[in-house]
């Protein structure tokens, strides 16, 4: 026996489960299907347990400032329908508290738990079926639309989808892909969403793993290795002209390489092959001055001086690297305070690779947003065939932008279809 419903939503994370609960409120008959056994899992691991759900400083009229895509314009139009104050207006409503930790980022107080449960008490209250675990075995569609046969003049429904699972045949009018992308396979990820958009011959763009820690051939890094914990605010870029992006956060040692919301942030940026330019000093304006300066005035040990502004084990580390710089500063030639001054300010390193998918926060690329209209998800060839959050190439800053794209794009997802 073949189940109908208006809608099926494939993958009951963030917006799948957000896309469903607005649809279902809106009246369509929802399914939610989903492979794993617990759901939501990224939501229950994001923002380390307490959910980073959404960023106050997302400018409604440039979203896309927050967001990396190959079609930087193509996120406005949902972002800016269902903006932050939405989000946090439904919290409120289900009494859910949270606070800004830094930059406008929203965390709940309590635990990431309350999201999941505000969106899974959405879906219970617009009668949304959700089955889990359940496999998706295979997707067809039939050629046939239905207003076939019917009188001329009624408007073409599109042929429905039918799913096999698991649990048996469906039959939908309407079918949402929201599976999210690769990371952390281990709760779940998966590539389903891309070998859909590939059976409907949807264009995708290459995909790679982004919020991603960053790591150094073992040669480049030996120097370094002693460092793993330390972490320290800095400036750090990476790109040319245009292209140049730049960020001020904390930088974290790793024994692989770096870590810490600076390299996260640059990680959606850097190109294989293309060094970082780091600031380690980004409070000081000109450190070489601030060197000659205290060389005219002072015998300390050239260490000694550098510890006033950076953690000792980093100066250590520093100064290990030339002999030059192991002496009191006022032996130290000029040119050798020069060089140090430069590694400080603008030290150059290029990265060897990635952590990959395994410690990745969210996956680059995805399906070609021109395949899809901006204001609905839905894609161009396929009518009622919609794409929403990760799976889409938007992927969105450190710092609740990724959550707040899931909600929006799944909001204008379930509005489309509520009005087809
Ligand atoms: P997901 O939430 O990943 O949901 C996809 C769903 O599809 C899953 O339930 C999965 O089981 C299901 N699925 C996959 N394949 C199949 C299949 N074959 N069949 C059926 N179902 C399938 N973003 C923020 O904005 N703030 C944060 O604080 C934050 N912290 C993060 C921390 C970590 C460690 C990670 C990994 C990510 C974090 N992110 C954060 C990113 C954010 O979690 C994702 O961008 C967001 O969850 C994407 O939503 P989605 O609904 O598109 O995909």
């Amino acid at each position: 026996r073949t189940q109908r419903f208006d809608a099926v939503v494939i993958g009951a994370g963030a917006a799948g489960l957000f896309c469903a609960a607005q649809a279902g409120a809106l009246g369509l008959r929802v399914l939610v299907i989903d492979h794993a056994k617990r759901l939501a899992e990224k939501i229950r691991i994001s923002g380390g347990g307490r959910c980073n759900f959404t960023n106050r400083d997302l400018d409604v009229r440039q979203p896309q400032h927050h967001f990396v895509s190959d079609n930087a314009q193509f996120c406005r139009s949902a972002l800016s329908r269902f903006t932050p104050q939405h989000f946090i207006a439904l919290l409120q409503q289900h009494g859910i508290a949270f606070h800004e930790k830094h930059k406008g980022q929203l965390f709940c107080d309590h635990s990431a738990q309350d999201v999941i449960g505000m969106l899974l008490q959405l879906c219970k209250e617009a009668n949304v079926d959700i089955w889990h675990p359940c496999e998706v075995e295979s997707i067809w569609r039939s050629d046939r639309s239905q207003a076939e046969g019917e009188s001329a003049d009624a408007p073409a429904t599109p042929a429905p989808f039918y799913l096999r699972t698991s649990q048996g045949q469906v039959q939908a009018g309407a079918l949402v892909i929201a599976t999210g992308g690769l990371s952390i396979p281990k709760i779940g990820a998966s590539d389903f969403g891309y070998r859909i958009a590939k059976q409907f011959e949807l264009p995708l763009i290459a995909r790679r793993p982004g919020l991603v820690p960053l790591t150094f051939a073992p040669q480049d890094w030996a120097a370094f290795v002693a460092l793993a914990g330390l972490a320290l605010p800095v400036e750090i870029a990476t790109g040319q002209g245009k292209q140049a992006m730049r960020f001020k956060e904390d930088l974290l040692f790793t024994h692989r390489g770096l870590s810490g919301p600076a390299i996260l942030q640059i990680s959606n940026y850097w190109k294989v092959g293309a060094p970082l330019q780091i600031n380690l000093l980004p409070e000081l304006d000109h450190v070489l001055d601030e060197l000659l300066q205290a060389k005219r005035t002072s015998k300390r040990l050239l260490s000694n001086v550098l510890a006033q502004w950076l953690p000792t084990r980093l100066v250590d580390t520093m100064v290990a690297q030339r002999t030059e710089w192991q002496r009191p500063i006022d032996q130290v030639p000029d040119k050798a305070l020069a060089a140090l001054a430069e590694q400080l300010q603008a030290w150059q390193i290029t990265p060897s690779g990635t952590e990959g998918y395994a410690k990745a926060e969210v996956t680059l690329g995805g399906v070609d947003t021109r395949a899809l209209s901006s204001k609905t998800m839905e894609s161009q060839q396929h009518p009622g065939l919609y794409f929403i959050g990760e799976v889409v190439d938007v992927t969105g800053w450190l710092g609740g932008y990724n959550f707040q794209w899931a909600w929006a794009s799944g909001h204008a997802c379930a509005t489309a279809m509520a009005q087809r």
